[in-house]
């Protein structure tokens, strides 16, 4: 059956682009009762790991659905923990004559060569050195013929050997390198095929070397192509926003960013863009990845997450606004924060925001004991005369307790007070709005008047008159 694996190295934060990879093998795993997808974290490079990065992988995955708790997931297993088993392999390549020790050093092997980086030069290849202090292990590439990766995206891809050089499998002190570590890891957990990023292209040939060398047969190969952002250029940790809790904490929800990561390269056909992920593992095949570049667009994902928050009932809405409403970084007063009224005005917001942060800034005016102050929006909304003239006219009216506190009065209210200055509604709500949120867009004006009360909507204008 189907061993596919997610081989992360935990050396920052989880990247987007880590995130698709691990849903292409997911999806594969999945298709079949006994489809398995293992973890493994590859912790060797102990200078450039640290423990909160292989946290945040595990939790970014738990994230988007990927773990223990499903029976197609296996693992996390450790690198670092098969150690032994790397160097034994490298011994047992020394012994059956597929590698070499090499004794050469950086500067010999430029003095020899004009230019060093066409790899090594096989000097040390006959030589028959015995291990030793300084002596790296190098695998000896069979000298005629190309090695053929059969590559499920970019199809047949050749290699001559007489390009590939005898590439170091273990160091001097004999600890593996990569290529050599990835490969008997692979074959150890029995790893069918092999999904991951394109900038990988370059190893494999070395890698099936080797797995041919260990008497196995290669896994099914597949490069997944780039991810670019918007200038076309690779995204990078530098340039762009790549790090996938980031969308979490600004809320993006796990099944939208699930689907959207889906698309990066792939697509279900029929024009169908929004499906769960449920409908969409059976349709995943590795081989209809697109070969080029796939294109990172931010505002594509937003409108994605924004049809995704609609979508979900109101009760759920609320739920998942828990963090940002009730957590501990709220701009308001834990006890100035109503649940009846958050549930009241949450139907207005779910239609408004794009990510979960968003419901923050629309919603705020109604527990904080003042809105905020933002002179921008305020000087918009307050032009000159007509202003507080509109404030002092909607105050008289609003503070006659003949009329009836409620939206659709309200809303009569405003325009024919607006309309006694001549102002259209657009115009004449503008400054009440601002007075009462502190902000020149938002939620419906009338509903909001009436959620936040005549008391405190009195309270804002004449505060703001002031
Ligand atoms: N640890 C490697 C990386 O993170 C994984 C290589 C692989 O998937 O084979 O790039």
């Amino acid at each position: 059956s189907i061993r596919t694996r997610f081989a992360p190295s935990p050396t920052g934060m989880f990247h987007v682009g880590g995130a698709r990879s691990a849903l292409f093998n997911w999806a594969l795993a999945q298709q079949r009762p006994e489809g398995r997808m293992v973890l493994r974290i590859e912790d060797t490079d102990a200078a450039r790991n640290r423990p909160e990065w292989t946290e945040g992988i595990i939790r970014a995955l738990a994230w988007l659905g990927i773990g223990e708790e499903d029976p197609h997931f296996e693992g996390p297993y450790f690198q670092s923990a098969y150690a032994d088993k790397h160097r034994e392999t490298a011994q047992e390549l020394y012994k059956n004559g597929r590698a070499y020790h090499c004794d050469c050093t950086r500067e010999q092997l430029e003095a020899r060569r004009d230019n060093p980086n066409l790899g090594y030069d096989g000097f040390c290849r006959d030589r028959g050195l015995e291990a030793g202090p300084g002596r790296a292990l190098r695998f000896r590439v069979p000298d005629g013929g190309p090695t053929v990766v059969d590559d499920k995206i970019r199809g047949r891809v050749e290699f001559d050997h007489s390009a590939i050089e005898d590439f170091v499998i273990a160091r001097a002190d004999g600890s593996p390198l990569f290529v050599l570590a990835n490969v008997v890891d692979d074959v150890e957990m029995g790893i069918t095929e092999v999904v991951r990023g394109e900038e990988h292209l370059s190893n494999t040939p070395k890698q099936q070397l080797l797995w041919e060398a260990l008497g196995h047969t290669p896994p099914v190969w597949a490069h997944l192509p780039v991810i670019v952002n918007e200038q076309r250029k690779k995204l990078s940790k530098r340039r762009d926003k790549v790090a996938l809790e980031s969308y979490q904490e600004e809320g993006y929800l796990a099944e939208a960013m699930v689907n959207y990561l889906m698309l990066l390269g792939w697509a279900p056909g029929d024009d169908r863009e929004i499906m769960p992920w449920s409908e969409m593992t059976p349709l995943f095949r590795v081989e209809n990845v697109n070969a080029s570049s796939a294109f990172f667009d931010e505002k594509k994902l937003r409108a994605f997450n924004g049809e995704y928050i609609r979508a979900l009932g109101v009760e759920e809405f609320i739920e998942r606004c828990a963090p940002w409403i009730t957590g501990e970084n709220t701009p308001w007063d834990t006890d100035d924060y109503d649940p009846e009224v958050f549930r009241a005005v949450a139907p207005l917001a779910q239609s408004r925001v794009a990510v979960l942060s968003e419901i923050v800034p629309n919603v705020d005016f109604l527990f904080l004991r003042e809105p905020v102050e933002d002179e921008k929006s305020w000087a918009k909304a307050m032009k000159p005369g007509v202003g507080e003239e509109m404030l002092a006219a909607a105050l008289e009216r609003y503070s006659d307790p003949g009329l009836e506190w409620a939206a659709e009065s309200l809303k009569t209210a405003t325009e024919e007070t607006g309309a006694t200055l001549g102002l259209k509604l657009g115009k004449a709500q503008a400054p009440v709005r601002v007075a009462v949120t502190g902000r020149t867009v938002g939620l419906p004006l009338f509903e909001s008047l009436e959620l936040l009360g005549r008391e405190r909507v009195l309270e804002r204008v004449s505060a703001a008159l002031e």
